[in-house]
């Protein structure tokens, strides 16, 4: 257990770390911005929700009501997506659901800072599956404490673990948050980074997250490329 901690306390989503840990590269998580390299997908023409989903290959293996980052439930009427990335080169998206269902990411709970003493949110995407680990009409910790961040979005975790396909792991993200855009009625314009929300007492108050698709830490070429492939399967569905 104490070893599962340490692997999986460096995330992104360690709210109490002042920096995530950097390791370098991730082995074999090629860096394709070019677009359009691991579409499973026609190019052309609709796509049903329901084949959509079928890629995506979403699972659901919520944390149980009531404990750990469910253990305060706060409805949510979601009007913003966030994407993150873990920053944890060790562990794919069922080890995550795995430690969040076992209460082993905590962050400490400040005046200022994660509500419950837990981290938690909507979904984990690696380049073989899309895990939900909470309902979508629940308040997660993940972004900006007691900010809008965490109170009106969704919050969608991009793994990085070594031996992993980033850009498969980046077209799943994709196709996620066009099949929730299209369900929860959000606009492409509130499909945003953990960058948009600025972190109250932190230094810098925006994160470098997700760290991959950000240009010098902040949203640029990569982050439209990623808006473009987004808007792409939303338009298809
Ligand atoms: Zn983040």
């Amino acid at each position: 257990m104490h070893r599962f901690v340490r692997i999986l306390l460096p995330t992104c989503l360690a709210l109490s770390v002042t920096q995530c840990y950097r390791v370098g590269p991730p082995g074999g998580g090629r860096d394709t911005y070019s677009g359009g390299s691991s579409q499973a997908s026609p190019s052309g023409g609709k796509i049903s929700m329901s084949r959509l989903y079928r890629e995506v290959n979403l699972k659901m293996d919520l944390v149980p009501r009531g404990t750990h980052g469910r253990k305060v439930l706060r409805p949510m009427k979601p009007r913003f997506i966030t994407i993150h990335s873990t920053q944890n080169y060790s562990a794919d998206a069922w080890k995550h659901s795995q430690a969040l269902k076992n209460g082993a990411l905590r962050s400490p709970k400040t005046r200022y800072g994660n509500r419950i003493g837990y981290l938690i949110w909507h979904f984990t995407v690696d380049d073989r599956v899309a895990i939900q680990h909470m309902p979508t009409s629940e308040q997660g910790e993940h972004a900006d404490f007691h900010g809008p961040g965490n109170r009106l979005s969704i919050g969608i975790e991009m793994c990085e673990h070594r031996g992993s396909s980033r850009s498969a792991t980046i077209e799943r993200t994709a196709k996620l948050t066009a099949i929730l855009m299209k369900k929860q009625g959000i606009p492409l314009r509130n499909v945003v980074p953990h960058y948009h929300w600025p972190r109250f007492g932190k230094h810098p108050p925006n994160k470098n997250c997700p760290h991959f698709l950000m240009d010098n830490g902040r949203p640029g070429k990569k982050w439209r490329w990623f808006l473009g492939r987004v808007n792409s399967y939303y338009q298809k569905l």
